[in-house]
């Protein structure tokens, strides 16, 4: 709105007595406004239409057209004021105490009137008023006006309150599509007190935002929930004070808002694949739970789980699948960490959110307001058993198991980030004890990780340092005591530890991968020794090499092998490998394949600590093996145990079905050789026939007449 209005000084003097004109004009030009004539009501409505003027001055008696009938005329032409288009101020002149004229001029349209005799020193003056007054109320006008378009514009319910909260208007917004809803009141509120019409605690709210606007006449605004049909609605009230005593509010539907924000909060905060939610929510949920639980002296536990042979589903079966597994893992998980299975913390919080896939497939639990370390390893329990029914996938019925390692708030640590990596360590810990497994994690976990590290960084120096060397156990053909073969068993002597078990740095080699270099030394170095012997004593011996997993997949495998025995010069029949089962049974095809290719080498192959592992006769015919190594642990307890007799005699009996040739390890007493014998064992290993020895030991043995101790 401009803010002075252009000059407005034209006035139509509308009078039939040219003195009364004439007097008139005077008084006018004193003030500043200009004039034009009319001698009659027909000439005023005339020049009313042409010349637009300010206002009019119209006597009531004139000839041709009164007063009255010429006012009539020009409201019923509708001549406005051409800038704001209000109607033309008329002021009439009437006689003195005709307030039957006064009466008349009002219904006929006038806008004030002037009695004669008239007052001429203050008429101007009057006449200046009467337009002010017109322009004032054209300015409300325009205000109006605009500030209706402006509400009609926007969606905004708009109510007025006084300083009590009173209404003191509403206007109900309107819908538009897609851009939210108007807080419909289905009763109108104008006069009544914001607590009439809004519950309760919104109505206080909103109250107490009136008083603060007023007092600091600064914008305010007050988010609350409706429902609506079922449905809630947020919406906004933005409230600004328009006086020292009455606040305007614009309610505006901010439920699309809402909707994106919680959108976007999902996608931040969700895990997309299983919609539970991700390691973000899950570091920020544990945060929160140490703030309390540090706040309220309480106790809580983290439950990191990890699919046992994830990959193994993944390669096998395709990501399709291995998605699903996840989704119906996840959904398994949620109803195995129902509030009732978790510890009731009261605030009625979703429980879902201590659940989470960090990624992969793991996952996490957090359990608050641990009372009981029990609690947590009931649901690690309740956990396990939900992983070990079968998945449904594709057709296929899929068996998994999961291990899962806890931590412990306060005792393991006292920030989030360790308490997950040791929620972690401790599955770790879990898989090496042989998987589907729950662990709770201990300090002493961390030093043995520690020590399992340095173990390693060692056994990477050892092939260099040549910390390895090679011992020997003779093998015994039963029949004619004289040793037949021995098995290379590989030692490693620790700079500062000393003797390190094959058993403990084995395994870490095959974890590490660098079972592949060691085997490969070892079998070169064996090789050559078995030439050695050869060449020396004059005797064929073979000898048994223990070919791990990872080798076995290694496809340089074969020709390695190959390079082995030529380098060393030996015959390939000298040479046994030695597999497990375990390694025939984890990819039958390839294995078929690489062990066509070993024997196409002609080396002689055989299945170690036989018992242990599948047993399965099939495998045995199908992979065309030609020597089985009964497991020590049968051999153990014999002669007493029974079983272990009656499974050995078995074992024996089958193998020499197949035509395969029967070693039996772990031979420690007289009684046991004599019991293999009589089971018609081919072959013996054990203390009893000599221990894993020097090279220069076992070729000391092989020079000496046979000296064997008693059956
Ligand atoms: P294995 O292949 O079954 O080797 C036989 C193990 O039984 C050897 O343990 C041997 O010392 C032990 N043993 C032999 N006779 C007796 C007995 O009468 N009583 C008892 N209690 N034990 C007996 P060692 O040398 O500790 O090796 C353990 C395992 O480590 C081996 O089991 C084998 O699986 C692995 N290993 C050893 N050397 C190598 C190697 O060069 N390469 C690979 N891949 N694995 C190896
Ligand atoms: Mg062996
Ligand atoms: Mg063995």
């Amino acid at each position: 709105m401009p803010s002075s209005l252009p000059k407005r000084g034209t006035v139509l003097v509308a009078d039939d007595d040219p003195v009364m004109r004439m007097l008139m004009l005077e008084m006018l030009a004193q003030v500043g406004l200009d004039a034009i004539e009319a001698a009659d009501g027909q000439a005023a409505v005339e020049l009313a239409r042409t010349c637009a003027p300010d206002l009019i001055l119209m006597d009531v008696e004139m000839p041709r057209m009164d007063g009255f009938a010429a006012c009539e005329a020009i409201r019923a032409a509708g001549i406005v004021n051409s800038f704001d288009g209000t109607s033309v101020p008329i002021v009439m002149v009437t006689g003195g105490d005709d307030l039957e004229a006064v009466t008349r001029a009002y219904e006929a349209g006038a806008t004030d009137f002037v009695s004669k005799p008239i007052n001429w020193p203050i008429l101007g003056h009057r006449v200046l008023y009467v337009l002010r007054a017109s322009d004032a109320i054209a300015r409300l006008r325009i205000a109006d006006a605009q500030n209706r378009a402006v509400l009609a514009a926007i969606p905004d319910t708009f109510f007025r309150l006084d300083r009590d909260g009173f209404y003191l208007d509403y206007e109900p917004g309107h819908e538009r599509p897609g851009r939210g809803r108007a807080p419909h009141q289905p009763q109108p509120c104008i006069g009544k007190h914001v607590t009439d019409v809004l519950p309760p605690e919104i109505a206080a709210r909103v109250l107490e935002q009136m008083r603060t606007v007023l007092t600091t006449q600064q914008v305010r605004s007050v988010e609350y929930d409706l429902e609506h049909c079922g449905e809630v609605q947020h919406f906004e009230a933005r409230l600004v004070a328009t006086s020292a005593s009455q606040v305007l509010g614009l309610v505006r539907d901010i439920s699309e808002r809402k909707r994106a924000e919680e959108q976007i909060r999902r996608l931040a905060y969700c895990d997309s694949l299983t919609g539970i939610p991700n390691r973000q929510a899950f570091l920020e949920t544990l945060e929160r739970e140490l703030q309390r639980s540090k706040m309220g002296n309480k106790k809580f536990a983290v439950l990191f789980m990890d699919l046992d042979a994830f990959k193994r589903i993944n390669d096998t079966l395709g990501h399709n699948a291995g998605d699903a597994l996840l989704k119906m893992v996840s959904e398994r998980l949620r109803e195995t960490t129902r509030p009732s299975d978790l510890v009731s913390r009261g605030d009625g919080k979703d429980h879902a959110t201590n659940l989470a896939r960090l990624g992969g497939d793991e996952f996490t639990i957090l359990i608050p307001d641990l009372e009981r370390v029990e609690h947590a390893l009931n649901v690690a329990h309740r956990v396990k058993e939900a992983m070990r029914r079968p998945f449904l996938i594709e057709g296929n019925e899929i068996f998994v198991t999961a291990s899962i390692g806890i931590s412990l708030f306060p005792e393991d640590g006292d920030d989030c980030g360790s308490l997950l990596k040791f929620a972690d360590t401790a599955m770790y810990h879990a898989k090496n004890c042989g998987k589907n497994n729950a662990k709770l994690y201990s300090s002493s976990l961390t030093m043995q990780i520690m020590s399992h590290v340095k173990l390693e960084v060692g056994l990477r120096k050892a092939l260099q340092n040549d910390e390895l060397y090679l011992v020997y156990q003779p093998q015994r053909d039963v029949r004619s005591s004289e040793i037949v073969g021995v098995e290379a068993l590989v030692r490693w002597r620790h700079p500062e530890r000393g003797l390190v078990p094959p058993t403990e740095f084995i395994p870490l080699a095959e974890e590490t991968g660098l079972i592949v270099p060691i085997g490969e030394w070892v079998l070169r170095t064996a090789c050559r020794q078995a030439r050695l012997w050869q060449r020396q004593a004059q005797r064929t011996l073979r000898m048994a090499v223990n070919l791990s997993a990872k080798q076995f997949k290694d496809e340089n495998l074969s020709q390695m092998v190959h390079s082995a025995l030529l380098d060393a010069g030996l015959e390939p029949r000298l040479l046994e490998l030695e597999l497990t089962e375990g390694t025939l049974m984890d990819d039958a095809r390839a294995t078929l394949a690489t062990l066509e290719q070993l024997r196409g080498i002609g080396v002689f192959l055989s299945i170690d600590d036989f018992g242990t592992g599948y047993s399965s006769m099939n495998y045995l015919k199908r992979f065309d093996v030609r020597a089985l190594k009964i497991d020590r642990s049968f051999i153990n307890g014999l002669p007493q145990d029974s079983e272990n007799a009656a499974i050995t005699r078995a074992i024996i009996a089958m193998a020499h079905g197949l035509k395969m040739v029967v070693v039996a390890e772990g031979v420690e007493t007289g009684e046991q050789l004599l019991l293999l014998e009589q089971y018609g064992c081919d072959m013996v290993q054990g203390y009893f026939l000599g221990h894993p020895s020097s090279a220069d030991a076992i070729t000391g043995m092989l020079q000496a007449p046979l000296l064997l101790p008693a059956k």
